[in-house]
């Protein structure tokens, strides 16, 4: 059964071009809600840990560069189906393929600043919103 909740991340592209509010705003307007939210910013051990299921890929180096170079929008979102619908709001990795008015299609320059990251799985959404969040954050 899909659980209710998912993680992203507004990435550094996105916080650096002002994107927030924007993309915030499609967020709400989806039928989300927002259960944890903060601006942060990950190191290069919070960055490799993270997204330790990709340290042999040839782009590895340049995503921890990416991700750790300024600050990033972290948050739990709740909505039914979270996983899978954030999903699709958000479009496929590579802007170049995503779907027209999906947030990475609207804001990412490619498929390696590509604006936002959302779960792929309930049970990564759930590893993933407790790496950047305690209980007492989340309402
Ligand atoms: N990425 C990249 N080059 C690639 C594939 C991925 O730079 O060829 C980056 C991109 O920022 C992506 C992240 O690595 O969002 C994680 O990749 P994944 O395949 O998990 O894509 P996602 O789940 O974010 O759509
Ligand atoms: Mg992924």
């Amino acid at each position: 059964m899909a659980t209710n909740r998912t993680f992203t991340m507004l990435k550094p592209d996105s916080v650096e071009k002002g994107h927030i509010g924007a993309i915030l705003e499609k967020i709400n307007a989806s039928g989300f809600r927002i259960v944890a939210m903060k601006l942060t910013q990950m190191t290069k051990q919070d960055a490799e840990a993270f997204y330790a299921i990709h340290n042999e890929r040839p782009f590895f180096g340049e995503l921890v560069e990416y991700m750790t170079r300024g600050p990033i929008v972290a948050a739990i979102l709740e909505k039914e189906n979270a996983v899978e619908d954030f999903r699709t709001l958000i479009g496929a990795t590579n802007p170049a393929d995503a779907a027209e008015g999906t947030i990475r299609k609207l804001y990412a320059a490619s498929i390696g600043e590509n604006a936002v990251h959302g779960s792929d799985s309930d049970e990564n959404a759930a590893i993933e919103g407790a790496f950047h969040f305690s209980g007492r954050e989340m309402f």
